[in-house]
C-alpha cells in the first residue's frame, strides 16, 4: 500500500530517530496532500523512513508515529491486532484478573498506540478516542477486542476533541451491544459500580490503584479524610484494610453519592460522605485525622498555568499538612503534566514550612503498571505523589 509523506525539514529528525512520537508542525518541510486522520508516512529531508503515524494537519503535533521502522510495512488489520494483543498480554503479568478487573488496556504512547486509551472494567472495554486517525481505524480496534473476548465496547468522546481533533464518532455502545449501567467491577477484591456512560474520565481513576492498596495497608486502627474523593476508591480501600472511620469530601453531589453506594455494596458503615469544597471543608473542619488524602483534578490543563496550579497545591497542601495529626500520613498528588516530579516536591516543601512541623518523605508515589511510560516519551509521566510523615 502507498502512504502519503510527510518530510521533515533538515535536522528535526533527531527527536524522531530517539523514538519521540510526535512530529511539530515547525518541523515539516513538505506536508502531505491527505485528508485528517490519514496514515502516513515520516520521512527526513534526505527520504529516509522514520515511521508511521497519524496525520492531523490542523494540530500543533501534526503527526503522532506509531510505529518506527526504515522498511516499508503494510499496516492492516492484523497490524492493530498484534498491537492491542501485546498490550493485553503485558497486562496479564502484573493484573491477577481474579481480585483486579479493573485495568487500563491501551495507555496511548506508552502502548506506542497514539492517540487512544482503553479502559477495561470487567466485561466491558471503554474507549477514549482522542485524534482522528484513529477513528478511521477504530474498527480493526473493536474486531482486536472481540477476539479478546471484549465484546461489550463503549466508546467515550470528550467535548474539546470533537472540537479541536474533529473526532465525530462517540458516546455509543459499538453494535448495539449495550450493558446496563453500572456495571460491577473489582479493585482488589473491592467492589465498584462503574458508570461508564455518565461517569468521570472512562468510569473511574484507574490510575490510583496502587496507591489506594498502599493507603489501605497503612490504615488499620486509623481515622482517614479522603479528600476528591470521587467514588471513593482510597475510602473503600481504608476501610478494607480496617479503618476506624472514613470522611470523604468531593465538590460533585453525584461523586458522593457514588461513593456512598460503594460503601454500602461492600458492607461498610463506618463512613460518611460530604458534599463539599474540600478548601473549604479543610479550613472549617474541627477534627484532626491520622491519614489524608489530596488527590486533586489536574490544577494545570496547559504550561500557561503552571504558576497558578503551583499555588493551588500549595495552599491545599499547607491545609492538610496543618490538619494532620501528629505522626500522621499524608498521602498528597497532582495529576497534572506540566507540573512534574521536582516542581511538586518544591512546592509541597514550601507548604511544609509555612505549618512549621517536621516532615518526612516516606515514599515517592507514581503511576501504575498499567499506565507505563514510554521512555522515549516522558510527557506519559502524569501522575506524581507523595507519602509524607507529619510530626
Ligand atoms: N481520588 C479519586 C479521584 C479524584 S478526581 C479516586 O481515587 O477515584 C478529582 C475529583 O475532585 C473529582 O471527583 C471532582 O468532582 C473533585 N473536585 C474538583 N474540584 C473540587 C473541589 N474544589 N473540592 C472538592 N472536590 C473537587
Amino acid at each position: 500500500m502507498n502512504y502519503e509523506k510527510i518530510i521533515l525539514k533538515s535536522g528535526r529528525e533527531r527527536s524522531l530517530l530517539n523514538r519521540h512520537p510526535w512530529v511539530f508542525s515547525g518541523g515539516v518541510k513538505q506536508m502531505p496532500k491527505a485528508p485528517n486522520g490519514s496514515i502516513v508516512e515520516v520521512r527526513t529531508n534526505a527520504d529516509e523512513l522514520l515511521g508511521y503515524g497519524f496525520f492531523a494537519p490542523n494540530s500543533q503535533i501534526m503527526c503522532r508515529l506509531f510505529e518506527f521502522t526504515s522498511e516499508p510495512i503494510e499496516i492492516n488489520a492484523n497490524y492493530w491486532k498484534n498491537k492491542i494483543t501485546r498490550a493485553f498480554e503485558y497486562r496479564k503479568q502484573f493484573i491477577n484478573n481474579d481480585q483486579t478487573n479493573i485495568y487500563r488496556l491501551i495507555h496511548a504512547e506508552g502502548d506506542f498506540f497514539p492517540g487512544i486509551i482503553i479502559d477495561i472494567y470487567n466485561q466491558a472495554a471503554v474507549c477514549q478516542i482522542l485524534v482522528k486517525g484513529v477513528e478511521l481505524i477504530s474498527q480493526y480496534v473493536f474486531e482486536a477486542l472481540n477476539s479478546l473476548g471484549f465484546n461489550h465496547i463503549y466508546l467515550k468522546t470528550k467535548q474539546s476533541t470533537q472540537l479541536l481533533e474533529n473526532v465525530t464518532d462517540g458516546n455509543r455502545w459499538v453494535n448495539d451491544a449495550i450493558l446496563p449501567m453500572p456495571i460491577n467491577a473489582k479493585e482488589y477484591n473491592i467492589q465498584f459500580n462503574i458508570d461508564v456512560e455518565k461517569g468521570q474520565k472512562t468510569g473511574f481513576f484507574i490510575d490510583q490503584r496502587e496507591n489506594r492498596r498502599m493507603l489501605g495497608e497503612l490504615s488499620m486502627g486509623k481515622t482517614v479524610l479522603n479528600t476528591f474523593s470521587y467514588s471513593g476508591g482510597f475510602s473503600l480501600s481504608a476501610l478494607k484494610y480496617g479503618a476506624t472511620w472514613v470522611d470523604s469530601v468531593d465538590s460533585s453531589k453525584e461523586a458522593i453519592e457514588l461513593a456512598n453506594q460503594n460503601v454500602v455494596l461492600n458492607g461498610f458503615l463506618n463512613h460518611e460522605g460530604i458534599a463539599a469544597d474540600c478548601f473549604e471543608y479543610l479550613k472549617q473542619c474541627q477534627k484532626t485525622y491520622d491519614i489524608i488524602v489530596l488527590d486533586p483534578p489536574a490544577f494545570a490543563k496547559h504550561s500557561r498555568a503552571v504558576a497558578n496550579a503551583s499555588r493551588g497545591y500549595q495552599s491545599l497542601n499547607k491545609l492538610g499538612i496543618e490538619k494532620v495529626k501528629p505522626g500522621g500520613l499524608i498521602f498528597t498528588f497532582s495529576c497534572s503534566q506540566h507540573i512534574d516530579k521536582d516542581l511538586f516536591r518544591k512546592i509541597v516543601f514550601s507548604a511544609a514550612a509555612e505549618c512549621k512541623r517536621n516532615v518526612r518523605i516516606v515514599r515517592q508515589l507514581s503511576q501504575p503498571d498499567d499506565h507505563p511510560i514510554n521512555i522515549y516519551h516522558p510527557e506519559g509521566e502524569y501522575l506524581k505523589g507523595l507519602l509524607l510523615h507529619v510530626e
